[in-house]
């Protein structure tokens, strides 16, 4: 992406933060994938007093032509279509036109869930209705069936899962029942990858800190629906084992990592398993790749691979570094230290912020 491509400030759709920096997340250090003009500050406290077909009125406008034509094919399909709400969407979508059509990738999808259609919103002061979702839904389904995207767009499946994930539908392009998850393993951080083998999907596994390139790498993930046996979780408890044994090292919480998946064994690296450190989730951190004795391995630059890294075997010491863990702690003992002076200073009568 060029370097003025990326407008800011933006959301961040990794952590969905307003980011104060181009180019990289100032929250969370991820690469920002959005394009959108800097047409107002970061939104206050909302104040809602526009209704949002007023909001929406010259959207309808502008985009007639194309609405009209999804009212049809809408109808055709047997769903309801919010008009006011597709002219926002459609809207937002077409920030992505190119030459060939408009150029959609998940990750783009994700992002103008989180950034561009809230960004069209508010500066107007209006709420997008409860069922929103749901119209993005048909308009995505729309433009794939009337061929608007360019040929290079990710596959219509792929474009709909940000929907599910963080958008609370299900397959079928409708509110989810409650108590019922998603049943496929989350990768709207990633563009649909074709050469992907069939039953794996992508995970993040980290950055070089110099160029931030992102080591994606190939795994069998395991969906959010899924419930995880407590033996997925044996290479971690070696590793907390051992860091319990020796001085000054980490507490281990089993119950705070998320276990994500397995990665099969190659030449060089027999399997690993996958743990998300979710007290640090939103700021990126990759998650912790153990081999089943609890060893950690990190992945490492290496531009002669195809995926651009390699693994390589680090310490129990790094490992805790290397997942977020350590940072953790030591900001949760910064903060309560800093709790601590200002209730002396204060005393405990005043409200302290968190
Ligand atoms: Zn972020
Ligand atoms: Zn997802
Ligand atoms: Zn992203």
């Amino acid at each position: 992406m060029s370097e003025d491509a990326v407008r800011w400030p933006s959301f961040c759709d990794l952590c969905g933060e307003y980011t104060t920096t181009p180019e990289h997340c100032s929250h969370c250090g991820h690469t920002l994938h959005a394009v959108v003009p800097p047409e107002v500050p970061p939104p206050g406290p909302a104040h809602p007093t526009t209704p949002f077909a007023e909001a929406a009125a010259s959207r309808r406008v502008e985009h007639r032509g194309l609405l009209a034509e999804l009212a049809q094919w809408a109808l055709a399909e047997g769903r309801r279509v919010d008009l006011d709400v597709a002219a926002v969407c459609v809207h937002a979508l077409d920030r992505q036109r190119t030459e060939g059509g408009i150029h959609l990738d998940r990750r783009q999808v994700n992002w103008i869930m989180w950034g561009a259609v809230r960004n069209e919103v508010s500066p107007r002061r209006a709420l997008l209705p409860d069922t929103w979702i749901e119209d993005l839904w048909t308009v995505l389904r729309f433009l794939v069936a009337t061929e608007r995207l360019t040929s290079d767009s990710d596959p219509e499946p792929a474009l709909l899962e940000p929907l599910q994930c963080y958008g609370g539908l299900g397959a079928d392009g409708r509110e989810r029942p409650d108590g019922v998850d998603v049943d496929f393993f989350c990768q709207c951080h990633h563009p649909h990858d074709p050469t992907c083998p069939p039953g794996m999907v992508q995970v993040s596994l980290g950055r070089d800190w110099d160029d931030h390139f992102e080591y994606v790498g190939y795994a069998h993930g395991i969906p959010r629906s899924v419930d995880i046996p407590m033996s997925a979780y044996e290479p971690l408890a070696k590793l907390a084992r051992r860091h319990r044994a020796q001085p000054a090292m980490f507490n281990v919480a089993l119950d705070q990592f998320d276990h994500l998946g397995t990665v099969p064994a190659d030449r060089e690296v027999s399997k690993l398993w996958l743990y998300l450190f979710t007290p640090a989730r939103k700021r990126g951190w990759p998650p912790l790749a153990l081999d089943e004795h609890g060893r950690a391995w990190r992945a490492k630059r290496h531009r002669g691979r195809r995926r651009g890294f390699r693994w390589t075997s680090v310490d129990d010491r790094s490992a805790a570094h290397l997942c977020g863990l350590a940072s953790w702690e030591f900001d949760r003992e910064h903060r309560e230290q800093e709790l601590l002076e200002q209730w002396e200073d204060d005393g405990p009568l005043r409200s302290v912020e968190p």
